[in-house]
């Protein structure tokens, strides 16, 4: 994330993971697909290195959509290794019916690990790839799904649109006062096209 102009990584140790973790799971409650999620997850810095792998493999990945580069299997090991942690698996309602669920072979990773993966899953291969962008702003990091009607968004938020807006603004000013009065016009400093 950028905080008052500076990148933060919000995954700075497994107890800011724990923190991140849980309102993710405020967003997403669809999350405990996965059997086994909910239970206590052990925050240590094996589960925080894991986390890093996944994020880093997803950014690879979505820089590769966004950027209408192919895709290459090496991209997409550290993906599927994690989602080899789980199976699906059949269980009864109690009710004489049955649901699918997904059981986890590995809990102590896959609780937390496996949930982001299969939705990542379900992005990149059922979304609509056009809609996957990068945040406009420079200095932002973030990827977003667009869900608006035109699919045009460019930023990830209304703050980096409005920071990026003032930047831009700042930078016009700054051209202007720069730029050498134009000679036809001599009231007008000349613009560049
Ligand atoms: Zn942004």
């Amino acid at each position: 994330m950028i905080v008052r102009g500076k990148k933060r990584d919000i995954l700075s140790s497994p107890d800011a993971l724990a923190r991140w973790w849980e309102e993710a799971c405020k967003y997403h409650p669809d999350s405990n697909v996965v059997k086994g999620a909910g239970e206590p997850v052990t925050w240590d810095t094996d589960l925080l290195d894991a986390m890093k792998m996944v994020r880093m493999a997803l950014r690879t990945l979505s820089a590769h959509v966004v950027e209408q580069h192919a895709v290459y299997e090496g991209d997409l090991e550290p993906l599927n290794e994690v989602l080899a942690l789980g199976y699906p698996s059949l269980e009864g309602t109690g009710q004489g019916t049955m649901i699918s669920v997904i059981r986890l072979r590995d809990a102590k990773i896959g609780a937390v690990l496996l949930p982001i993966v299969l939705f990542a899953l379900r992005l990149f291969t059922e979304a609509d790839w056009q809609r996957l962008y990068k945040c406009k702003n420079d200095r932002c990091v973030l990827f977003f799904y667009d869900t608006t009607k035109s699919g045009t968004r460019h930023w990830c938020s209304l703050g980096c649109m409005n920071r990026s807006r003032s930047i831009q603004h700042y930078r016009r000013t700054i051209e202007e006062k720069l730029l050498p009065i134009d000679l036809v016009n001599p009231g007008n400093p000349a613009r560049p096209d």
